[in-house]
């Protein structure tokens, strides 16, 4: 079984029609490359305006990270508020995160009127600290409330602890307003309704060459064409050589996944909340039951160079029995893998390198809501509807430092591995 099929949420689909190989030459008006959920939010809402969309994907409708990520929908970006004000000024931080609450809701529509059912929505993220920071958890909550109207609910020990039995967990804040789902049964619904509106899905197709002829553009695959005016690629952490300048912006990023057997009695013993959970380390881990219960579904770690996730599956499940001893005997059914964008501002890459050539990329681990935004203001600029892309202009394409900054990124990583460690045990000893 390949990786891929490995991965439980292959393994959870309802339905999925294949859609067929390019073999032909088509003419669109626009021509998106990478079916993740980037590629496809944008495709819809350009179907929806009416345009002929071809959607060229390499192997198959959210055969990368948007098929195979913890399913956490969830407002804000891979970088911390303060980050993003101090490049982009506080003002444009305050839309940006305005466009990310806008991106949870985008996501919740879609499920409801499309009636995706199977992506299964459930209520609430609870974000754990594993040392003590009450006072600024509390501030930043009522920052939120006077800044956006957002609320927040703050949890003591007691009350965490009584949700999650650990002793490792200090204090959380519950966001009822978030939500966790299956993201590709929701992205084979995004696909459904793209096709019904008459858009054209090709699977296996990968875009190998793009070039221009007067106003057209010609996208050849390895046996068909398409030829469209516009191109938007958004191809994640598996953008490949197709355009450099995109291929030189970002550093892919591995990250893993794991998916217990079921054993829902045992597992009752320590989650005891049906809330997606995620730790506020920069180091993460996070996990939220599945299958009613009746299993967990832990991600966590990164690496720059791809590992053997079953290897990686070890590590997390040490991680799991860290957190939970009571599960030291619980197995693990399958571990995966998936590749993440990240641009060295941390932030999205969106926007265009001529007039008709867009991109929409690097949202790092922070996707589901990230995409969702971007695919639509991608699409409402390609429609000439909407300006709001060029708040993200301030993070532009950035040379990724090559592999200097791939290696950097690694051991930041681990830096910051060892400083969780210590923060971590201090707050252990002083209480
Ligand atoms: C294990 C894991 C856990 C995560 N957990 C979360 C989470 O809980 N919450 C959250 O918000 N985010 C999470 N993320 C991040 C999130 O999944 C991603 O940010 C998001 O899915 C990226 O979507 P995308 O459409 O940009 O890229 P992808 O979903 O990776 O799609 C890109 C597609 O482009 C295709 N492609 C590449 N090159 C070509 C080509 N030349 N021609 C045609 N097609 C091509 C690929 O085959 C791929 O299908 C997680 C990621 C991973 C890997």
């Amino acid at each position: 079984m390949s990786e891929y099929s490995n991965n439980y949420y292959v393994q959870t689909i309802s339905t999925h029609t294949p859609y067929p190989c390019l073999a032909q030459t088509e003419e669109a008006d626009v021509c998106v490359i990478g079916a993740g959920l980037a590629g496809l939010t944008a495709a819809l809402v350009l179907a929806r305006a009416g345009k002929r969309v071809a959607l060229l994907e390499a192997e198959r409708v959210a055969w990368g990270a948007s098929g195979r990520n913890g399913g956490v929908v969830s407002p804000g970006y891979s970088t911390s508020f303060a980050k993003i004000a101090g490049r982009a000024g506080v003002d444009c931080a305050k839309q940006l995160h305005r466009l990310s609450l806008e991106g949870v809701e985008i996501v919740r529509k879609n499920i409801a009127s499309l009636n995706i059912g199977d992506a299964n929505p459930i209520d609430g993220t609870l974000k754990v600290s594993r040392f003590e920071n009450s006072t600024e958890a509390q501030k930043n909550i009522q920052w939120l409330e006077q800044t956006f109207g957002y609320s927040l609910e703050f949890k003591s020990k007691e009350e965490i602890r009584s949700l999650l039995i650990s002793d490792k967990y200090m204090n959380g804040v519950f966001n009822p307003h978030a939500f966790h789902f299956h993201p590709l049964n929701y992205a084979l619904g995004l696909a459904k309704e793209l096709e019904r509106l008459g858009g054209h899905i090709f699977e296996d197709s990968r875009a190998l060459k793009i070039s221009t002829k007067g106003a057209s553009r010609r996208i050849e695959t390895a046996r068909g064409a398409v030829h469209a005016p516009v191109v938007l690629i958004t191809c994640g952490g598996y953008t490949d050589g197709l355009v450099r300048t995109l291929t030189r912006s970002y550093v892919p990023i591995s990250t893993y996944m794991v998916v217990t057997e079921r054993a829902k009695d045992l597992i009752g013993t320590a989650i005891k909340s049906s809330s997606s959970i995620g730790d506020t380390r920069r180091s993460s881990d996070y996990y939220r039951l599945v299958d009613g219960g009746a299993r967990i579904l832990w991600g966590g770690m990164i690496t720059t160079k791809q590992a053997e996730p079953a290897r990686l599956g070890t590590l997390l499940k040490q991680r799991m029995v860290d957190t939970y001893p009571q599960l030291a005997d619980i197995r693990i059914d399958r571990s995966w893998s998936g590749k993440m964008a990240y641009a060295r501002h941390l932030m999205p890459q969106i926007g265009k390198l001529d007039d008709g050539l867009w991109y929409c990329m690097s949202f790092g681990g922070h996707g589901m809501n990230t995409t969702a935004i971007g695919g639509t203001v991608i699409a409402q600029a390609i429609l000439g509807q909407s300006d709001r892309y060029t708040l993200f202009t301030p993070f532009g394409l950035e040379w990724n430092g090559g592999v200097a900054g791939t290696a950097a990124v690694q051991l930041t990583y681990w830096y910051y591995q060892f400083r969780d460690f210590l923060q971590e045990r201090k707050s252990q000893q002083m209480n």
